[in-house]
């Protein structure tokens, strides 16, 4: 079978050797044909068509101990899909060995400590699901079906970020297998400078088996959802958003959503396919408090749906799940913005017009809060300036519409960025984004990023992904 050595080029891997890969493994290795190679080695984003020579589909850290040690042994090029989730595709490459981690999904949830360790093929769900039994969560995003792997790596935010800051700030320790197959442990106490690295330097380490995230408590009942109104409410739509934002407590985060209207039930049929402006709250304090609070929005104008009510935070967290299923075609560009300013909000409504497909969205997620008081240097996610991110959003069905749908995601982004801090989020970037964007992502970490990486993978075993040359 032909596969690809870590320098790319082309062999051929020997019937025997993949016998002896598939007796070392207690999960399944798959080749074209088995079935199961399909689902294994397509992601998230359609755009993306790679196919790996091998799947390894690992059950432990044993099996991934193995992975690493076949891979060095017959030089092949590695690749690592914990959600699939990355709209670059980074979890999967043609002709390599591909750890598929979507096996190991336990959590473990020690309520004395407020400590949950789920493993690396865990989604987002699994964790919420399990810590909402003691009324705890972890610091999350806003999608259940992702993948906490890839998203803790390159930092992660959602509705609790305002609280307690990126979700890397709020990892205790990893479990990883190192370039040369040994496991090991990065916390504070262990290996400190590995722990470092790998709350915002992605993939770039090793194999993450497992994370710890520290918990608060949330919910289980909070006061969450969304209201929308057609689009022609926007401007004012807006300015309550941007108002109500800016002075909001940490327990509340907003987010703003413009795009044609989904075919959900709590929309009317009519409005389904035309253009809304929504506004998407979660109050993780008291439900009483979140009621007095999401209150002006609520009753702002006359809305065409309102689902923001009392319900299970877990619950809130799937809610845009239906919006965002694998198999579309997807295209983003995505800024940091320190503030919403009314200058950008006209330009919003302008592009948010103009968007060609019925599934695309112009969003602003509402950051700040804990993560602005940690300092630049505590982790390489840096961008502790970030107020907002902007996503330009596209994602249509065919491959004919491509030109059209990434034209509309540019020509936004060349108008808007002049609103950014100047930094984007690494876990955003698509797969034509190059160097230049993935340093301004991460800010001033990358020098250091460079140093742990010749320490911990100077041969740069690990290299799909956002890649960070050895010094
Ligand atoms: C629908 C959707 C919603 C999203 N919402 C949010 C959000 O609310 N907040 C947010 O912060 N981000 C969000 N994201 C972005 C998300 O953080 C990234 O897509 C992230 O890569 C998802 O993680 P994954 O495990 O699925 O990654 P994968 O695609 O599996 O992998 C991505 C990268 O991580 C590396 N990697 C994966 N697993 C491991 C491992 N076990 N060990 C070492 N390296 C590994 C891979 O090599 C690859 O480079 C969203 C993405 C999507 C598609």
């Amino acid at each position: 079978m032909r596969a690809k050595t870590l320098d790319g080029r082309e062999i051929d891997l020997k019937q025997d050797a993949l016998d002896g890969l598939k007796l070392r493994l207690k999960g399944p290795v798959l080749v074209p044909g088995d079935p199961g190679y399909e689902e294994s080695r397509t992601v998230w984003n359609a755009m993306i068509d790679r196919r790996p020579a091998v799947v390894a589909r690992c059950l432990g850290v044993a099996d991934v101990i193995a992975c690493v040690q076949f891979a060095r042994a017959n030089d092949l090029l590695l690749c690592i899909k914990s959600g699939g989730h990355n709209i670059a595709g980074l979890a999967t490459a043609d002709g390599a060995l591909m750890l598929d981690m979507s096996l190991m999904r336990g959590v473990w949830v020690d309520p004395r400590r407020k400590v949950a360790h789920a493993q690396a093929g865990c989604l987002l769900g699994d964790v919420d699901r399990e810590t909402q039994l003691h009324g705890l969560a972890a610091v999350l995003g806003f999608v259940s079906l992702t993948g906490i792997t890839g998203l803790t790596l390159g930092g992660g935010f959602g509705y609790l970020t305002r609280r307690w800051g990126w979700t890397s700030d709020n990892v205790v320790g990893m479990d990883v297998v190192t370039a040369d197959g040994r496991l090991v442990r990065a916390s504070a106490e262990e290996n400190a400078d590995l722990f470092w690295g790998l709350r915002g330097g992605g993939g770039n380490f090793g194999v993450v088996t497992g994370i710890d995230y520290a918990l608060y408590p949330v919910g289980p009942e909070i006061v969450g959802g969304v209201v929308a109104w057609p689009a022609s409410e926007a401007t004012r739509v807006l300015e309550l958003y941007r108002t109500i934002a800016e002075s909001a407590p940490p327990e509340l985060t907003l987010v703003l959503l413009m795009r044609p209207a989904p075919p959900a039930p709590w929309l009317p049929k009519e409005m389904h396919g035309k253009p809304i402006v929504a506004v998407l709250a979660c109050y993780s304090g008291s439900p009483e408090e979140g009621e007095k609070l999401v209150a002006p929005i609520k009753a702002f104008g006359k809305p065409v749906g309102d689902v923001l009510v009392r319900r299970p935070y877990a619950q809130l967290q799937s809610l845009l799940d239906g919006t965002q299923p694998k198999g579309r075609r997807y295209y983003w560009k995505s800024e940091y913005l320190p503030r919403i300013e009314p200058a950008l909000c006209a330009k919003v409504i302008a592009h948010a017009a103009r968007i060609p497909s019925p599934h695309s969205a112009v969003a602003l997620f509402q950051l700040d809060g804990a993560l602005n008081r940690l300092d630049e240097a505590h982790s390489p996610v840096g961008n502790r300036d970030a107020g907002y991110v902007l996503n330009l959003a596209g994602a249509w069905e065919q491959a004919c519409d491509d030109a059209a749908n990434i034209a509309w995601a540019r020509e936004a982004w060349n108008d808007l960025k002049a609103f950014s801090t100047g930094g984007n989020y690494v876990n955003f970037l698509t797969e034509d984004e190059g160097p230049e964007r993935f340093a301004a992502a991460l800010g001033k970490g990358l020098q250091r990023l460079a140093e742990v990486k010749a320490k911990w993978d100077p041969q740069n075993v690990f290299r799909t992904n956002r890649n960070i040359a050895p010094v």
